[in-house]
């Protein structure tokens, strides 16, 4: 109890320090796309963990896509053994962010520092975060200099564009092998008292309709995809979407409406191309032959991706019964699992001890209704003791004026810290 008192009492007097660590992380614009200042982030984070005695390693995801000699998908690796043999704790933050879009009151690269918060795209997400991981990391090896086991602290790349030249490729290298690391605490910005258990599935599929050309003036001597499509939307609307909302999960999804699956269309085309924008000339009659619509399905983990997407096919097969000369195809896109970390694992049962210590109320189970990069040390790296915990909030990420408050940074790192203090240190 005393050492717990003295280990979040060096976190407390490391508050300045948290900040303009931050504020340093914010001034470096990692956008993505296209993936800028990778390499310089992780030079900056890399540098700093080596003085205090970890080994770095510079890991660039070669054939990863997005990955060229102007872009390279930069990531780091730094880690830390104790004086005897035992657990890896590892944090994991990605350091790119997001184009900052319009509506912005400060400069979003500034890390202006107003109010107990700290300005900036990227602060809350996940730059605040990867912040205190390394401030909980600093403290505890101060105060417990002998500890057990392994501190892995990693910055990657890629995360918000599916993390293929970040976590996917460590995952492939063997860095997430349950051998080498045991615990990993993903420090997203999902508030200082929620544990984020994993996430829904999701499936983006294209369907296309078909159809046959013709003089729009003679619309019988052809075949209308769209109106074959409208059909498909129609038959959605009657049968699928009340089937969707019906089916609940006992994952503790936020917010409340994603603990049902749900369907978004995300685009729809059919016939002639759009023109730009200065083309000043009428479109052409015609009968449009192919339609296509993409669909995100995000599924529970109550459901089987085989039975999603037979969903989908027995629903085109509804519709071609229906219509004369009906033709369809559906193209698989995209696809990932659900994955929900047990609540009875080590790392769940440690941070929520922490939480109440730190927070004196109970933490709260969650579950995201996207995806992050947990399914690739899920899938990849077959390591289940995972969970995603971190300062922030979760609204703010991806918008402008974005923040991160500077007293959930410094009551996170505490959590962390009396995290790696009770997996780390043998009693
Ligand atoms: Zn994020």
């Amino acid at each position: 109890m005393e050492q717990d008192q003295a280990l979040t009492q060096a976190v407390a007097a490391r508050t300045d320090d948290l900040v303009t660590l931050t504020q340093d992380l914010v001034r470096i614009p990692t956008l993505n796309p296209p993936g800028r200042n990778y390499r310089e982030i992780c030079d900056y984070l890399g540098a700093r963990l080596e003085k205090r005695g970890f080994s770095v390693e510079m890991i660039r995801a070669h054939g990863a896509p997005a990955d060229s000699d102007r872009y390279p998908r930069w990531n780091m690796v730094a880690r830390i053994e104790g004086a005897a043999p035992g657990d890896c704790v590892h944090f994991n933050g990605h350091h790119d962010v997001v184009e900052t879009g319009h509506g912005w009151t400060t400069d979003p690269f500034g890390g202006e520092v107003r109010d107990g918060r700290v300005y900036g795209r990227g602060t809350c997400d996940m730059k605040g975060g990867i912040a205190s991981a390394i401030i909980a990391a600093e403290a505890f090896i101060d105060t417990h200099p002998d500890f057990s086991g392994a501190i892995e602290i990693s910055a990657t790349a890629d995360e918000e564009s599916g993390g293929y030249g970040g976590v996917a490729y460590l995952a492939e290298k063997g860095y997430f092998d349950p051998a080498r690391v045991q615990h990993v605490i993903i420090p997203e910005p999902l508030n200082k008292d929620r544990i984020c258990l994993g996430h829904r599935g999701v499936w983006w599929a294209e369907i296309e309709t078909k159809g046959r050309i013709a003089h729009g003036s003679m619309p019988f001597l052809g075949d209308c995809a769209v109106r074959h499509m409208g059909a498909v939307l129609a038959e959605m609307e009657a049968s699928l979407f009340p089937l969707l909302a019906g089916k609940r999960t006992e994952m503790p999804v936020v917010p409340e409406g994603a603990r049902s699956s749900t369907l978004n269309i995300n685009a729809i085309h059919g016939g002639e191309p759009e023109q730009d924008a200065d083309y000043t000339g009428l479109p052409a009659p015609c009968v449009p032959d192919r339609c296509r619509i993409t669909i995100d399905r995000r599924f529970l983990i109550e459901e089987d991706i085989a039975e999603v997407k037979a969903e989908i096919a027995a629903l085109m097969e509804k519709v071609r019964a229906a219509r004369p000369g009906f033709d369809y195809e559906i193209r698989d896109l995209f696809e990932v699992m659900p994955t929900m970390t047990d609540r009875d694992a080590p790392v769940v049962r440690t941070v929520q001890a922490a939480i109440e210590r730190v927070l004196n109320r109970h933490a709260e189970f969650v579950v995201s209704p996207g995806t992050y990069d947990q399914k690739h040390i899920d899938r990849i790296g077959r390591l289940k003791n995972c969970i995603a915990y971190g300062p922030g909030i979760l609204d703010l990420a991806h918008q402008p004026d974005e923040w991160v408050g500077i007293d959930d940074m410094e009551d996170s790192a505490k959590v962390m810290a009396l995290t790696l203090s009770e997996l780390l240190v043998k009693r």
